[in-house]
């Protein structure tokens, strides 16, 4: 089956998918982006991620090129066309195409594109956990923002990938991790407190981390969004990374140093579960009506 993007208007064959060389975005970084995930046929919390893109659209002063009713439309649009049950929906909308300035282009006409990926949930590794390394945050002041503007995430992950580690999470000046390159960080203190970083101008505020803050109040369990440090990270009794492709996936090690007893520990696992019956418990997309069984 072809795979098909949307590129401004128009529904294309993946590989002739293309958008202009003076394009801001690519020549800027003059953009931003969401990533929603889909499973069972079902979009995770659609609107959240509509509204972080009209907030990163409104920081960027940036106009959407299309409204909420056609975003929506197309994105079902490109799950039908893709087939897509179980992956990540990909928007970008740029600045659009204008001659090389710095400065805003007088009257610019923004591009919004959308790719669709399959990608299965990584059940040996959601078992077992993964392995992350820590590196100095060396991101701009507005990582808040999610920007197409990834350099030094991308040479983060890179370093990530190259220690034989999923992820790395980033530690700012004070000694205090502040997140993933693509995921929020998280622990589970030695008296049992389940921390991550508050969502301040130092991190995105995942849509992930925000359902699980309130899958975590509804269990009552104790939380803070409060930051901890990488000594605190190393010693806590749990850690986990929630992002919309990887959900909620335990965090074995860091830096070399085993978490707990080096298996996902029972505050993660059923933080896990939940999550999981929370996205059964969303209505499959229409365009999946009859496609999707009860899972
Ligand atoms: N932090 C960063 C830097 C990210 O790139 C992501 C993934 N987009 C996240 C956190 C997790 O956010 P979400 O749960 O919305 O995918």
């Amino acid at each position: 089956m072809p795979r098909i993007a949307y590129v401004n208007g128009r529904y294309l064959p993946h590989d002739d998918a293309v958008v202009h060389v003076e394009d801001r975005g690519y020549q800027f970084a003059d953009g931003v982006y969401e990533v929603i995930g889909v499973r069972h046929g079902r979009l995770i919390d659609e609107e959240p991620h509509l509204d972080r893109l009209d907030r990163s659209l409104g920081e960027l002063k940036l106009a959407a090129p299309l409204n909420r009713a056609a975003i929506r439309h197309v994105t079902r649009e490109m799950l039908r066309r893709n087939l897509l049950r179980d992956g990540i929906i990909y928007l970008q909308v740029s600045r659009g195409v204008a001659p090389r300035d710095q400065q805003f282009p007088a009257d610019p006409t923004a591009s919004i594109v959308m790719t669709a990926r399959r990608k299965k949930v990584d059940a040996a590794k959601m078992r077992t956990g993964v392995r992350v390394i820590s590196l100095p945050d060396i991101r701009w002041g507005r990582p808040d923002i999610k920007s197409v503007s990834l350099l030094p995430n991308v040479l983060g992950k890179q370093q990530a990938v190259e220690a034989g580690a999923y992820e790395a999470w980033q530690v700012d000046r004070d000694g205090l991790i502040t997140e993933g390159t693509s995921s929020n960080a998280w622990i589970v203190t030695p008296d049992g407190r389940l921390l991550t970083h508050r969502a301040d101008r130092a991190i995105l505020n995942g849509i992930t981390r925000r359902t699980l803050l309130r899958i975590a109040a509804e269990l009552d369990l104790e939380f803070a969004e409060d930051a901890f440090s990488l000594d605190q990270a190393k010693a806590a009794r749990e850690a986990f990374l929630t992002s919309s492709s990887s959900f909620v996936l335990p965090v074995i090690q860091i830096d070399g140093i085993t978490v707990g007893d080096g298996n996902p520990g029972p505050f993660t696992r059923r933080l896990q579960e939940w999550y999981e019956r929370y996205i059964q418990s969303i209505q499959p997309v229409r365009e999946y009506a009859g496609r999707v069984g009860p899972d």
